[in-house]
């Protein structure tokens, strides 16, 4: 198993167990992620024993992904990952004037089956690990040669369908003694799996919370997104105003503008008027448009009116800035690419 995998909570437990001292945790914890350190090898955390040492090697494996490729734009890389299994994964970062923003894959495959997303042409093949979400951090800051202050978990999968891993992951990178990146820098992305929203709420660390709704009825959102068949609008609406509640958070809604699908007037006063009185922001998305799906990206005047129409009712609205559309940075296309499917 990745040592990557446990929490610093797990691994005093883990010493303890072996009647070694309670401290080793954060000792071996700065040891793997303090930024000069980043051991490779368990001989390196030298202030360790030799027995101790050797034991972690006996159980734990340090590094479990490697970067296949790296392509690069401006302001953005999107990095390819073999795993140890052979599967591949991608992360993308993004330069921002606030800082270096790394999107991470949650899954091996998705099991959600958006008509418009390119990691669902393949189903699920395996959650991905904690450890292998936080090394998709510790490669790209040590390839990249940067250091990454927030985390969105937007690539490949539903981290909602890979809910507990999700959880140790963020506990691991915001831990003060592993990578400190603040809660308020971590963003979760789902397509709405209410149970999962709800427990989430419940969850403490101040994170964001982004929903995939790209259609204001249950009637579009049906044709787009199989999950809407599961969970309609109004439960999910009734998990985010729970959730809004508990948290006293703000949620991001993203919206993806598809050519004459959800791009009407009609679409943005029904978007209005399902998120009057919420603690929304929107997110719109020009759509990444990918060979082997066909749909097509609004144009930039459709986007606009879309836009004004939100704004006129009072609804908080940003368009998202574009990254990598020449290195095939939209979801899930890298690893279609590589394994041409
Ligand atoms: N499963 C999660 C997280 C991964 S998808 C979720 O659904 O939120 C991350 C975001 O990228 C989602 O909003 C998804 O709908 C969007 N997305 C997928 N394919 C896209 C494309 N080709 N262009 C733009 N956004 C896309």
């Amino acid at each position: 198993m990745s040592i990557y995998n446990l929490t610093i909570e797990e691994l005093t437990d883990y010493f303890l167990k072996n009647n070694e001292k309670k401290f080793f945790a954060k000792e071996l914890f700065s040891w793997l992620y303090e930024k000069d350190k980043r051991i490779t090898d368990f001989d390196m955390a030298t202030n360790l024993k030799k027995s101790t040492r050797e034991r972690l090697k006996a159980e734990f494996k340090i590094s479990t992904l490697d970067i296949v490729t790296v392509e690069k734009a401006k302001d953005v890389r999107k990095y390819l990952f073999k795993l140890n299994d052979g599967e591949h994964i991608e992360a993308v970062l993004m330069h921002h004037d606030y800082g270096n923003s790394l999107c991470i894959s949650s899954q091996v495959g998705c099991n959600m089956g958006c008509k418009f997303c390119e990691s669902g042409r393949r189903k699920k093949v395996r959650n991905l690990t904690s450890g292998e979400m936080v090394e998709q951090i510790l490669k790209v800051e040590s390839e990249g040669k940067v250091r990454i202050s927030h985390v969105v978990i937007m690539g490949i999968g539903e981290p909602f369908d890979n809910y507990d891993n999700i959880c140790k992951f963020i506990k691991i990178i915001n831990h003060q003694n592993g990578l400190n990146i603040g809660s308020r820098h971590i963003t979760v992305s789902t397509c709405g799996l209410v149970p999962k929203i709800l427990d989430f709420a419940n969850f403490p660390y101040q994170v964001n919370l982004a929903i995939s709704l790209h259609a204001p009825t249950d009637e579009l959102r049906k044709q787009l997104m199989p999950i809407a068949k599961v969970y309609p609008l109004k439960e999910l609406m009734e998990s985010i105003k729970i959730y809004l509640e508990k948290t006293n958070r703000r949620v991001t809604f993203e919206y993806i503008l598809l050519k004459d699908i959800n791009d009407k007037e009609e679409d943005a006063n029904n978007l209005s008027k399902l998120l009057k009185g919420i603690n929304a922001y929107v997110n719109l998305i020009p759509y990444n448009e990918t060979e082997a799906l066909q749909f097509a990206r609004s144009n930039a005047l459709t986007i606009a009116k879309f836009y004004d129409i939100l704004k006129k009712n009072n609804i908080t609205v940003t368009i998202r800035r574009e990254f990598g559309g020449t290195i095939s940075a939209a979801c899930g296309q890298l690893r279609s690419k590589k394994e041409d499917i």
